[in-house]
């Protein structure tokens, strides 16, 4: 999960690394309350999860509180690529003297942490690493000796930070250590780190991406989910505890096991292209013990989906044997039905595994007349690539 700018700067402000406290706004009013509580000239930002918001019209100075008002009244309601301002973050606008870049981030392929640091921050990082990848430093950090003082040192150092900030760098690289390990994120990134006029050094920009599979660790992070940011289905499918992901794309996809989703998202997405470009629009796993329920509630989820005009349910019988899953199916459909809410769109079966040809005898046999059996996996994704393209 990426957080705002605002919720980056608490996880910053709780371990030490320093910022300029502020306050989120979601309407004019508050904006010039906030300014008037600063009672100096502050800075309004947009919060949005996207980067490059000074480019785009997203972070104005205000001189008064008046001010403060119009620059977000012109900032709420902004589209910044693709993302509509409802909040701005009102701070104390820190006189910036020079712009850094710091940053910490999981280095996947390279199996290790990676530090990277620039004393030309402020612009487009990718821009400096382009045009001058003399100027970013990157030094990779162990996961386990972590960033040690004599690490902070060296990453400090490669960066060619100045020397009257080089004790507040290092100190701050520690700490922003902190945020990435003590909070679990896989990035970390501080963009500008500021020297302002009277000396210190401040983060006044903060990107964080924590890693949702540690979130069981943090009970705290729960409050930076943002519910009206996340799709709906998700949400609903998260209620029922499904493993589901929204994709764009018109085939809703059921199956048991994350590798055999993930092959059926590729081989619908190969069957589509000679459909005009079907792809699959949903990832779901109903897990080994598929039972009747789970298939009804991941049915009913896929179905719901405006986006979906015919479903695959590709499953493979181990532990729960295909005839349990075929009389799954069946019953899944009869349960829709029974609430009002009969199965309108074709659903496409490719069953095999342990019982396969009772499985398939119980499908063949059920008398639903949008069910429609399908041998191999191939074929299934080239027939459901078919119907949803209504071909
Ligand atoms: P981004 O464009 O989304 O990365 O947003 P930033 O928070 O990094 O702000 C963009 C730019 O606005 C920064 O690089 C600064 O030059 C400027 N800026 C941000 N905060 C302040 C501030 O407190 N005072 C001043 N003078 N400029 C600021
Ligand atoms: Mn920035």
């Amino acid at each position: 999960m990426d957080l705002y700018e605002y919720q980056a700067k608490e996880l910053f402000a709780n371990h030490n690394v320093p910022v300029v406290p502020g306050f989120v706004c979601t309407d004019v009013a508050q904006a010039v309350a906030a300014a008037e509580s600063i009672g100096e000239t502050v800075v309004v930002k947009a919060q949005v999860k996207a980067g490059g918001r000074g480019k785009a019209g997203g972070v104005k100075l205000a001189a008064d509180p008046a001010e403060a008002g119009e620059r977000a009244n012109d900032i709420l309601g902004l589209d910044i690529k693709g993302h509509i301002v409802e909040r701005v973050l009102v701070t104390a606008a820190a006189e910036i003297v020079e712009e850094y870049y710091v940053s910490f981030l999981l280095d996947r392929s390279n199996r290790t942490y990676l530090a990277m640091a620039s004393f030309e921050g402020g612009m487009d990082i990718e821009e400096v690493a382009a045009t001058k990848p003399e100027a970013l430093a990157k030094i990779a950090v162990d996961a386990l000796e972590g960033c040690t003082p004599q690490k902070a040192a060296e990453i400090a150092d490669a960066a060619k930070f100045p020397a009257d900030v080089r004790d507040q760098v290092i100190e701050i690289l520690q700490n922003l250590w902190d945020v990435l390990i003590k909070e679990d994120a896989t990035l970390v990134e501080v963009n500008p780190l500021a020297k302002i006029a009277d000396g210190r050094v401040l983060a006044l920009d903060g990107k964080v991406t924590l890693d949702d599979n540690a979130s069981y660790r943090h009970e705290s992070h729960a409050a930076f989910i943002d519910e009206g940011a996340t799709d709906p289905i998700e949400l609903r499918a998260k209620a029922l505890d499904l493993n589901y992901v929204k994709l764009q794309g018109e085939v809703g996809i059921i199956g048991n096991g994350a590798g055999l989703v993930m092959s059926t998202l590729d081989v619908v997405a190969y069957a589509g292209e000679e459909f005009g470009g079907v792809k699959p629009a949903n990832f779901l796993d109903i897990g080994g013990g598929a039972s009747a329920q789970v298939m009804a509630n991941g049915l009913d989820i896929v179905l719901g989906d405006p986006d979906v005009t015919a479903v695959f349910v590709n499953v493979f019988g181990g532990i729960t044997a295909c005839d349990a899953v075929a009389n799954g199916i069946v019953q899944a459909v009869q349960m829709l039905a029974d609430r009002g809410e009969p199965v309108t769109k074709p659903i496409v079966c490719r069953i095999d595994g342990n019982n396969a040809i009772e499985g398939r005898r119980i499908l063949d046999e059920s008398g639903i007349a949008l069910i429609e059996r399908v041998e191999t996996m191939d074929e299934a994704a080239r027939r459901v690539a078919q119907l949803a393209a209504g071909k």
